[in-house]
């Protein structure tokens, strides 16, 4: 029996030189854990899919887990419409929608509020939703179900569907609801865009009349009259993490994007509400879940989203503070727990999200993987500099999984 596999993923963690500051948010911060599996195990950076590649986070995902995301990723909405709970099958073509608010004008649909006052699910989504799946009457069969907040998502399922359609969301208020296009020659795809374009028509139509909406203008409040659909994907055939690997896994994370990847892949993904992907998660309860998963599972990957957050706002002190506390809450819970006999702890991130940026670049991540006998380089921090001295030198994310099965010892010998 080989050893258990803990992946922790801080989102984004990694960052460049702040010329401000003379250093990276993760040598500002005080990460007494993140230090001790450095100083414990072996360090080393990594390009999370390969140089020059800016990842997403849900590409970056499937290159740590040993899948090649230029083959296997299916586009935004199949990932956010499985991270919602709803099936998606190979050949769905789903969609990322927001609840908008639109007024009429000129038999055009105008854009007042892409968020439609940002509602959520206590203010009546999933209400609005159940009344979209129940009067909409489309060609294809479909589902479309609320998410978080303002979002929705949107699955068709049927034959001669094609993912190769425009958006909806014109992305700007005041501007017209956009026409759905295809984007290529395929028939399929002709036909997909006359029925999203179909569906946002009688979506607005239901919607409209809602009592819900009735209430949210007697209010004062925008009503949720419009659904823009939008990052069009088609599931592929894909194989699933265990079949592929004969490893068992498990995916904790809050954001629907990385809850999605684990799901397209067959892994357990817990549901729980205190995890929510935005910074008021209970990190200790995502640790006690990651350590709970991991009794019955070969391989957990638990990911921590707020790092990233921190990074696109550009809040360098915020970064320092949520490194913090992702080493005290979730690094050092972990540490505290596993067995390093029968254990492999891998800490990396799963893309570098510069403050000085805003956003994702392609600048490669640091790696430290600690067990028992693994090999102990000199480094004794964990940041973006230290580990570059480390003895894992610079590998692909592609390749990660490969190092962490051999240090578990789940891979068969090649040869006598
Ligand atoms: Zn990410
Ligand atoms: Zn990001």
């Amino acid at each position: 029996m080989g050893r258990k596999i803990v992946l922790i993923v801080g989102d984004g963690m990694a960052d460049r030189f702040d010329p401000d500051r003379g250093e990276t948010p993760l040598q500002a911060a005080d990460v007494p854990n993140m230090d001790e599996l450095a100083r414990r195990g072996s360090t080393g950076l990594m390009d999370p899919i390969r140089a020059g590649v800016r990842p997403g986070s849900d590409t970056a995902h499937l290159a740590l887990l040993g899948y090649d995301p230029f083959e296997v990723y299916p586009g935004r909405g199949p990932l956010e419409a499985l991270g919602a709970g709803v099936e998606v099958r190979p050949g769905d073509v789903a969609f990322r929608c927001n609840f908008a608010t639109v007024r009429e004008e000129n038999g055009e649909l105008i854009v007042e509020d892409r968020r439609a006052g940002r509602i959520s699910e206590d203010e009546g989504t999933p209400e609005l939703a159940e009344a979209v799946n129940e009067e909409v009457d489309l060609p294809v069969e479909f589902e479309f179900r609320e998410a978080v907040g303002h979002r929705a998502v949107l699955v068709l399922r049927g034959e001669d569907l094609s993912a190769d359609v425009t958006d909806a969301d014109p992305k700007r208020p005041g501007r017209p609801v956009k026409k759905v296009k295809p984007t290529s020659s395929d028939p399929a795809a002709e036909r997909t865009a006359e029925i999203v374009n179909e569906f946002v028509r009688q979506a607005h139509e239901v919607l409209e009349e809602h009592p819900i909406n009735e209430e949210r203008r007697e209010r004062g409040e925008p009503p949720a009259n419009a659904i823009l659909p939008r990052g069009a994907g088609q599931l592929r055939e894909v194989e699933e993490f265990e079949e592929r690997y004969d490893v068992s896994g498990a995916v904790v994370a809050g954001a629907s994007l990385i809850k999605g990847i684990g799901r397209m892949l067959g892994m357990t993904v817990p549901e729980d509400e205190r995890i929510t992907g935005r910074r008021d998660t209970d990190l200790r309860r995502k640790a006690e879940l990651a350590l709970e998963c991991l009794e019955d599972h070969d391989l957990v990957l638990v990911n921590f989203n707020a790092v990233d957050e921190m990074g696109h706002d550009g809040d360098f002190e915020g970064k320092v503070e949520m490194l913090e506390r992702m080493d005290r809450d979730l690094v050092g819970r972990i540490l505290d727990e596993v067995d390093p006999g029968e254990t492999v702890v891998c800490l990396t991130a799963d893309h570098t999200t510069p403050v000085t940026v805003g956003d994702h670049t392609a600048d490669p991540v640091p790696v430290a993987i600690w067990t028992e006998d693994a090999r102990r380089d000199e480094v004794d921090r964990f940041d973006e500099i230290s580990v570059a001295r480390g003895c894992l030198g610079r590998f692909s994310g592609m390749r990660l999984l490969d190092v962490l099965r051999d240090l578990a010892d789940l891979i068969e010998k090649f040869g006598a």
